[in-house]
């Protein structure tokens, strides 16, 4: 089996823990599991190329198990690979408080280098696969952010930064807010290159070309990696279903937002995640396909079941799509999956 292949059953099946990895690492808390949004909750583990974030599931018919002093990914009672168990940062583990008595972790995230940076707790947005927006809504002070952001860095290696979480309300207030984390963390740090994660937004609240173009100009002064616009779906009726206030902009009105932010920002800056297994696998290509014509970078996400929605997509659809997606992006010369390998730990991807 290729590395990738077992990466794509790793998200499908999880994986059990040994007695002794039980014993050695998570009772004695030398190990921690991630407990963070539905997609990033279990185990992550390296090998080769490959980061994955897996489930913990009693039934894996892959076991992590440690043999003679070493952790190995056994399937079947067979070892199969030498692993890397990635831990959550140390502040995180200890929930380590700032000075107002808040977890650092509520303000910033480590997945191996890179530092999601938590701006809006809960979300002004409903989609029915997420559960962020079962938290409280609230802004947080940048101050408190950057106060978070720096016991990070000074304790972590970190490559790149996310600006992420939930949606702010649609009012001119909570997107200034967020305009002024993007600039301040964005000009503050500009030594890492940066993610935001965003609907289509403008730099107010107006629905127009001209609010549009000057957010990607406040944009474009940054060290910006990537604009991360999330698709999500490309079946009408799934999207109504499935993301109604994100369908606030219509499938259309999000491809014509993502071209416009690519002839701002350049090709393959702006990226966009399509979640495999919540429609049908026609309706997914077709979403790759416009992605892929537009130059925008096609993110690949297993749905993962939350609110009794759906199943996961097999191991076997998974690859279906992704084999598919590579030709589709190498006919339009676009890009598959996240730049940075630590960041594709719960994509479909090679
Ligand atoms: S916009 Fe993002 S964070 Fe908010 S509910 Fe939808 S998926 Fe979750």
């Amino acid at each position: 089996m290729k590395d990738y292949e077992i990466k794509l059953e790793l998200l499908f099946y999880g994986v059990r823990l040994s007695n002794t990895v039980k014993k050695e690492f998570i009772t004695s808390g030398k190990v921690e599991l991630f407990n963070d949004y539905i997609t990033c909750t279990g185990m992550m583990i390296s090998f080769n190329n490959q980061y994955v974030t897996c489930k913990i599931n009693e039934n894996s018919k892959y076991i992590v198990d440690f043999v003679n002093n070493q952790i190995c990914l056994k399937k079947d009672n067979n070892i199969i690979k030498k692993i890397i168990i990635i831990e959550p940062a140390k502040y995180m583990i200890n929930n380590e408080l700032n000075r107002y008595g808040q977890p650092y972790s509520d303000y910033v995230v480590i997945h191996k280098f890179r530092a999601r940076i938590q701006p809006i707790n809960g979300c002004a947005y409903d989609c029915k696969f997420c559960n962020d927006n079962l938290y409280e809504y609230q802004k947080y002070p940048i101050e408190l952010l950057d106060d978070a952001l720096q016991k990070a860095i000074k304790e972590n290696e970190i490559k790149n930064l996310l600006i992420s979480a939930g949606t702010p309300k649609r009012n001119n207030i909570d997107y200034e807010y967020q305009n002024n984390v993007y600039k301040y963390f964005g000009k503050k740090y500009d030594n890492l290159p940066i993610d935001i994660m965003t609907a289509p937004r403008g730099i107010d609240t107006n629905k127009n070309k001209d609010s549009y173009i000057k957010f990607f100009k406040m944009l474009k002064v940054l060290n910006l990696a990537d604009l991360s616009v999330n698709l999500e779906l490309y079946n009408e009726e799934a999207r109504r279903k499935y993301i109604p206030l994100k369908n606030y902009y219509s499938r259309k009105e999000y491809l014509d937002y993502m071209q416009l932010a690519t002839e701002y920002l350049g090709n393959n800056i702006v990226k966009s995640g399509i979640i495999v297994g919540l429609e049908n696998e026609g309706d997914t290509l077709k979403a790759i396909e416009e992605l892929a014509k537009r130059k925008i970078r096609v993110i690949l996400s297993p749905y993962i079941p939350f609110n009794n929605i759906g199943k996961s997509p097999t191991p076997e659809v998974m690859k279906r799509i992704l084999l598919r997606a590579k030709e589709i992006t190498n006919k339009y010369d676009s890009t598959l999956s996240s730049k940075y390998i630590w960041c594709r730990h719960n994509e479909i991807s090679f």
